[in-house]
């Protein structure tokens, strides 16, 4: 680590927080609002449009945490008890007669005047049936209150909430069969470049596969966006033009390539003549080139063309844009402190996110670390942050992101 611990030095590039925060306060100048109401088994990956309020108390009733018996603790003197009842889950038991105990199972009722269940392990049931209770006992033991998980009226889950299976079960839980939900957000993928052709056809000279098509789609559906795959931009004026001008009905056109400085900035040109555009150099690596800008009134996000760039700055960038578009707060990916399983010898100007996994509780890096290479986010598991103007030992402490967090 750098010992003086100074801050970093980037000069004129953007630290990534700042493209954040302005990226998300760009996102809630134009939020998402349309709902539509859908069966709970079609909201995941959604947002809540409303905040969900319990209507019922969860569980509606004290219940039974284990099979056993029910009784009243005061009523047990050591001698053993009469079972006067037995209550399966899904029953509705009688009151308890005083003296006695009432079999009963897990998730059952518990009969009022009741306040106790001791598990059956210790009990020991009689020739003559009564059950004889080993251990002493208190009131509430093995009960599951009434209530314990929401009560009637309870914030559950806030607008702007993401709905996984979880949130599912949950919802499930209360009884409700539907939810308002924020609609998709439709997203147009760009690529651009002359060197691309599609998997499937033979490769030219010169040319190379658009991997960052499928990639992007097949992320932004995972999202539970809906895409618009507007297939691949030549490097051309005009075409540019005609192309972003058949986007209709988009709320973000998503292109890469094409955002360096380079000659052939034709979306940058487009940008510039029919809407407006800001050209960031990011204080990352790799991904130091974004595009933010408007087509016409449409947002237009453009990510560098290097697919381990194009990955990394769709996770740390466009990706939370999208959600806050939706009214997610939680937007950012969860971030766990590990220690580096690799020195780090050379400190760098720009904040690296290598792609690194998890062995024995260390991160370790891929090999190579090249912009272009996306095999390494293939083998790893995260996003290895490195901060500017560090250098590191084995053993430093490093922020590691799962790309399971940014994956969905
Ligand atoms: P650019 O930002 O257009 O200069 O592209 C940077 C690098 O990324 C170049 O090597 C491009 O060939 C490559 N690249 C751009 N777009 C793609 C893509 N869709 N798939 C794979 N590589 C790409
Ligand atoms: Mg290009």
């Amino acid at each position: 680590m750098n010992p003086a611990g100074k801050p970093g030095k980037t000069g004129s590039l953007m630290a990534v927080e700042v493209a954040l925060a302005r990226l998300l306060a760009m996102a809630e100048a134009s939020p998402i609002r349309e709902r539509e109401r859908l069966p709970l088994v079609q909201v995941q990956g959604r947002v809540l449009a409303d905040d969900l309020v319990s209507t019922l108390d969860l569980p509606p009733w004290p219940n039974s945490a284990m099979d056993g018996y029910a009784l009243r603790v005061a009523d047990w003197t050591g001698e053993p008890l009469v079972v006067s009842q037995k209550i399966f889950a899904g029953q509705a038991p009688q009151p308890l007669k005083p003296g006695t105990c009432a079999r009963i199972f897990t998730g059952a009722p518990v009969p009022a005047g009741a306040d106790c269940v001791e598990m059956q392990e210790n009990t020991e049931i009689l020739a003559d049936e009564r059950v004889r209770f080993t251990q002493t006992m208190a009131p509430g033991q093995n009960i599951r209150p009434q209530g314990q998980e929401a009560t009637v009226g309870e914030l559950i889950l806030p607008a702007g909430t993401r709905l996984g299976p979880i949130e599912q079960g949950l919802v499930a839980s209360l009884g409700c069969a539907e939810l308002d939900v924020i609609r998709k957000v439709r997203v147009a993928v760009l690529s651009t470049g002359d060197e691309l052709i599609e998997p499937g056809q033979a490769l030219g000279p010169g040319q190379i596969y658009n991997s960052n098509r499928v990639l992007l789609c097949s992320w932004l559906q995972r999202q539970g966006c809906e895409v618009i795959d507007a297939g691949i931009l030549p490097d051309d004026l005009a075409t540019t033009r005609t192309c972003l001008g058949e986007l209709k009905d988009v709320d973000l056109i998503l292109s890469t390539g094409g955002v360096s400085v380079g000659e052939a900035d034709f979306l940058g040109i487009a940008l510039r003549e029919e809407g407006e555009l800001t050209l960031w150099k990011l204080a990352i690596k790799p991904g130091k080139p974004l595009t933010f800008g408007h087509f016409r009134g449409v947002p237009v996000i453009g990510l560098p063309g290097n697919p381990a760039s194009t990955l990394v700055t769709f996770a740390l960038l466009a990706r939370p844009y999208l959600l806050r578009r939706q009214g997610v707060k939680e937007v950012e990916p969860l971030k766990f402190q590990v220690p580096a399983g690799f020195a780090w010898p050379k400190a760098g100007t720009r904040r690296e996110y290598l792609r690194g996994r998890l062995e024995n509780g260390r991160a370790i890096i891929y090999s190579n670390q090249s912009s272009g290479v996306l095999r390494s986010a293939a083998w790893a598991d995260g996003l290895v942050e490195v901060l500017e103007d560090r250098t590191l030992s084995e053993g430093d402490y490093v922020g590691f992101i799962p790309l399971s967090e940014v994956l969905s």
